[in-house]
């Protein structure tokens, strides 16, 4: 392993920061602090936890417009979406500290006069987790919250892309006085530290968000110590327009999911599916309002549209739409670009498709990219048909006013989350996760703590 990381901004390519990695040594020890610092933290009452955590929110939000400007300059979003993505960490936060007081227990009646039955919680134990660079901060409080609240001890490691914001956000969380040895991070490659938290005895549990083949790796490391794991992995979401639908709305709508942070997230709008009457509007309106998206650096106050991350994402994206137009699409604004792989800044231009079809590229990988393929479809079964016919779950939207539709369309798309009539459905006080191999487990919401609690059973005889 190299012994420093650069991190990079990916608007400019300019180096923003070196960072230590850590040995493998240092790594095993944080895993042992980790360990040991458990039988003290998860002893510690539920709402003297819950105040650290109001206090660690409290002091992300004091600091929010430097902790947004260091997110732009290390993931490139624009810092409207880092002063957003803050926000949506810091609710994570705020909900878990109120769920730390809510963990109860039962009592069942016995099937004797002479027993009593009491069901338990108690925390796993230290949570390893592995976060991605598109939301450095709020992937990593979405996992931190509620462990911490349930009483576990916390490492985690970042993506090498974007190691900066969690850094801060641990640092932090030690200012407000959560132990040193309860929440901390450790930086290396991904896969030398994968192993390592695999490996390890002291770790029961890993909370993994990230690409599928990874996660898949994840989870058969984890076999040999039978760990926990939660698993938030690819996407390739669909987006359906019935005929009925109100096609500004849902434009707009459409915008959202599909162009935030530049079309790289899990559950952006990977594939447009609309019903063939109304194809030719909603893509003209469509092409309208992705003309006027401003591209740029994210530090600078209009722009919308930021760079990609890296050169792979970036090859990836040029691909998808390359295979596309070769394979008979036609780009309706976009297939433009702006890269310099010396420098090392790659933008990709919002690119509408249209005349796609199903053996495209696009329609069968997840895109992480700023494009909107769009399809036509006649009947509503068509429709459902395209959308599921993929090893992925995770997220699904749909447009229309005809509840018969809507019901129907929800019962039948195999997907975690869906949105009807609603681009942007993730909260904190919901469960988000998917389907099939999207996912294993939920975070948010009342089940995103019950991932880091056991169950026990005590029966009392002789009574
Ligand atoms: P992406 O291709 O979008 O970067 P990855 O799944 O490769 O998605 O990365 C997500 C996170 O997983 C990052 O923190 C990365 O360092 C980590 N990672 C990458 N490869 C492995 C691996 N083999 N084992 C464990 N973690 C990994």
């Amino acid at each position: 392993m190299p012994k420093q990381f650069k991190v990079n901004n990916p608007a400019t390519g300019e180096l923003i920061a070196e960072v230590k990695v850590n040995s493998e040594e240092e790594i095993k020890q944080s895993l042992k602090n980790g360990h040991d610092s458990f039988e003290k933290w998860s002893k510690i009452n539920a709402h003297e936890r819950s105040r650290l955590l109001r206090n660690w929110s409290h002091i992300i939000q004091e600091n929010k417009e430097q902790i947004a400007e260091l997110m732009t300059l290390e993931n490139g979003k624009p810092l409207k979406e880092s002063l957003g993505e803050v926000d949506y960490a810091t609710s994570y936060i705020d909900w878990y500290a109120e769920e730390a007081k809510r963990i109860y227990g039962r009592t069942i009646p016995a099937a004797t006069e002479t027993k009593r039955i009491v069901i338990s919680k108690q925390p796993i134990g230290l949570v390893a987790a592995i976060t991605p660079w598109n939301f450095p901060a709020a992937m990593m409080t979405r996992k931190a919250a509620p462990a911490l609240a349930a009483g576990c001890t916390f490492i985690v490691k970042p993506a090498e892309d974007t190691p900066l914001t969690t850094i801060k956000l641990i640092e932090l969380a030690h200012e407000v006085g959560i132990p040193t040895d309860v929440v901390q991070y450790v930086i290396g490659d991904g896969k030398e530290v994968g192993d390592l938290f695999t490996n390890s005895e002291y770790v029961r549990k890993i909370t993994f968000t990230g690409s599928t083949p990874v996660g898949k790796s994840l989870i058969k490391n984890s076999a040999d110590t039978v760990k926990h794991v939660t698993m938030e992995l690819g996407g390739h979401a669909p987006l359906i327009i019935a005929e009925d639908a109100d096609l500004e709305f849902a434009v707009s709508q459409t915008i959202i999911s599909k162009f935030r942070n530049a079309g790289q997230t899990c559950v952006c709008t990977n594939r447009i599916i609309v019903h063939e009457n109304v194809v030719e509007e909603f893509s003209k309106k469509l092409t309208e309002k992705v003309k006027k998206l401003k591209v740029g650096n994210g530090l600078e106050k209009d722009t919308q549209i930021g760079p990609i991350i890296n050169e792979k994402g970036y090859d990836k994206i040029v691909s998808q739409i390359h295979d596309a137009l070769d394979k008979g699409a036609e780009a309706l604004v976009g297939n433009q670009y702006n890269a310099n792989k010396e420098q090392g800044y790659f933008f990709v231009y919002p690119t509408v498709l249209k005349n796609v079809n199903l053996n495209m590229m696009i329609m069968q990988e997840e895109t992480f990219g700023p494009v909107a393929p769009i399809i036509s479809f006649k009947e509503i079964d068509e429709a459902i048909e395209i959308a599921n016919s993929t090893p992925y779950g995770l997220a699904a939207y749909f447009f229309t006013n005809d509840y018969r539709t809507g019901t129907y369309l929800h019962d039948h798309l195999d997907f975690g989350i869906v949105g009807w009539n609603d681009g942007a459905p993730s909260a904190a006080h919901v469960p988000f996760g998917g389907l099939k191999e999207s996912g294993l487990g939920r975070e948010g919401g009342t089940e995103g703590i019950e991932p880091y609690l056991e169950t026990k059973y005590l029966s009392i005889g002789n009574v």
